[in-house]
Parts: C-alpha cells; structure tokens; sequence
C-alpha cells in the first residue's frame, strides 16, 4: 500500500478536531492536530505534511496568516491548503482575499462533503508529485531530469523558466499575480522587480513555442499569469 497521506488539521474547536481526526484517520489519512496558528507553523515545518485543513478564525496567528506564512516558506509552497470559513460575510471576504488557499468548505460542513472536497485536491496535485512528471496540454515535465518536452520536441529552458513552469503546471488554469510568482519561485525574502517575472515569461514563451505552436500561457490583465489549455486547445 502506498504511504498514507499526511494532514495536518487546524481548528480550535475540540469537538470539531476530534470529529476531523476520527473521520480523516478512518478514511486512511495520518493525521497531525494543532489548535492554533503558531503551533500549526511550528508543525508544518517540522513534518511537512501533504494537505492542510486549517480554519480561518484561530486564537494567535489567523488561518489567512498561517496560510501567506506556509506559502512563503520552501516546503509548504505548494503544499494544498483546504480552508475552512464560517457562514456569511466572513466567508466571502476571505474569498476575496488573495490568501493563497486551494480550496474553501463553509461551516457547518458534511464529513462526506470534506472528503469527497480533500479527495478532488489531492487528485489534482498527485498525479504528478506521484512520477515526478508534470503534464499539462502537450508540455511534459520531468522534475528528476529537469528535462522538458513539447510534443516530440525538446525545450530548453534556464533555470528561471523552468521553476515558473513547474509551478504553473502544478496549478493548471490557475490565475497567478506577479508577486505570487516571485514568492514561489524566487523566495519571499528575495527582492526581485515584479517586471522582472514579465521577462523570465517572456523568455519561456518563446521556448515554449516554436512555429506555429499554441501559447499556453494566458495574461490576465492587470492580474497575472496562467497555464491554460483548456481554454486554447484547438
Ligand atoms: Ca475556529
């Protein structure tokens, strides 16, 4: 049997841990608690987990803080973040926070709901950390090799580029800003020209399309990149 998944859960509801705990571990995960942000950042960085399921009022560290946080950091960057908010007015401003979650489930919630929610998360992050391969559209990733394919063709890239790639076909269709960009592929603590991601795009577009081959990359105005093949498959 492959190695279960890890999940690391935030809420400071007892009753409510308790009811994640017993349902998750039933479901076949390994399932790590905290019961507020601090200790879930102290967690995360000691055993990265697979998945989070952290809730957006917490005592000390808020779950949109914990979240910008683990995003910031090396290990958690692109681990799936499944936020739990509660009904009304605060769920929608959380929506419209650019905190960086994969997904969002309104309390009250159903067990059978959570899972079926963590299982679509995990079914879209998976596939590719399982083989070390990313495929998107015609592109294929080899993470181990850092070798990149288009069709029959190879791609070469720098260094830049590839790391740009990568996180784009890890969130296909995903709308990036220029800064989360630089945050997850430069480091938050490196101070890089948000111009700066408009050039590395530009030079992997132009790697990435030879003849008459099909941009993959979407600019949304005014918000950021894409990797889009959805949209402009022929
Ligand atoms: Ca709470």
């Amino acid at each position: 049997m492959a190695k279960p998944t890890h999940v690391l859960v935030v809420e400071d509801e007892a009753a409510l841990n308790e009811l994640l705990k017993y349902n998750l571990e039933k479901e076949g995960y390994r399932v790590s608690v905290a019961v507020d942000g601090d200790e879930a950042l102290v967690l995360a960085e000691e055993t990265p987990p697979d998945l989070i399921v952290l809730d957006w009022m917490l005592p000390k560290a808020s779950g949109v803080e914990v979240c910008r946080r683990l995003r910031a950091r090396q290990e958690t960057r692109n681990t799936p973040i499944v936020m739990l908010t509660a009904r009304g007015e605060e769920s929608d401003r959380i929506r419209g926070l650019d905190t960086g979650a994969d997904d969002y489930i309104t309390k009250p919630f159903s067990m059978v709901e959570l899972l079926a929610r963590l299982r679509a998360v995990m079914r879209r992050i998976r596939p590719g950390l399982a083989e070390d391969k990313l495929v998107a559209g015609d592109i294929v990733m080899d993470r181990v090799s850092h070798r990149v394919k288009r069709g029959a063709r190879d791609v070469h890239l720098g260094p830049t580029e590839f790391r740009i790639l990568e996180h784009l076909m890890q969130h296909p269709s995903r709308v990036f800003s220029r800064e989360q960009l630089l945050d997850a592929v430069w480091g938050s603590d490196v101070y890089v020209e948000a111009r700066t991601v408009d050039v590395h795009i530009g030079r992997l577009r132009k790697a990435l399309m030879v003849g008459d081959e099909i941009d993959p990359i979407r600019t949304v105005r005014s918000a950021g990149y894409a990797l889009d093949f959805e949209t402009v498959s022929a």
